[in-house]
């Protein structure tokens, strides 16, 4: 299904919409009017400099999760990555979107 369409309506549905990486959306019914769930709200984005709320997880997996928390700017930038698993195509190759995040 699109993800567009599909947080579209769980907005309508007052369902929290914070996607959690490998599992997916959250989808807890929200009553007081919030975008979020109590649980997911108020997470800031785990990206260096980034003070917007985290909307869900950078879903990259080496051995582990990343799972960082990334704000809805943040994943239409770099795709569902943190910026430090975000990645980009050169040449038909695939890079680190940000080598230097790498030496974090
Ligand atoms: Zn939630
Ligand atoms: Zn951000
Ligand atoms: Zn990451």
């Amino acid at each position: 299904m699109d993800e567009k369409k599909h947080i579209m309506n769980l907005k309508k549905r007052n369902r929290c919409y914070y996607m959690e990486a490998w599992i997916g959306f959250c989808e807890r019914p929200i009553s007081d009017g919030h975008d979020l769930c109590n649980k997911h709200r108020g997470i800031q984005c785990g990206n260096r400099g980034c003070n917007n709320e985290a909307i869900g997880q950078c879903d990259h997996a080496d051995s582990l999760v990343c799972g960082k928390p990334i704000c809805k700017s943040c994943f239409d930038k770099d795709g569902d990555s943190c910026q430090y698993h975000a990645t980009t195509y050169k040449n038909g190759k695939q890079e680190y979107k940000y080598p230097k995040m790498r030496e974090w």
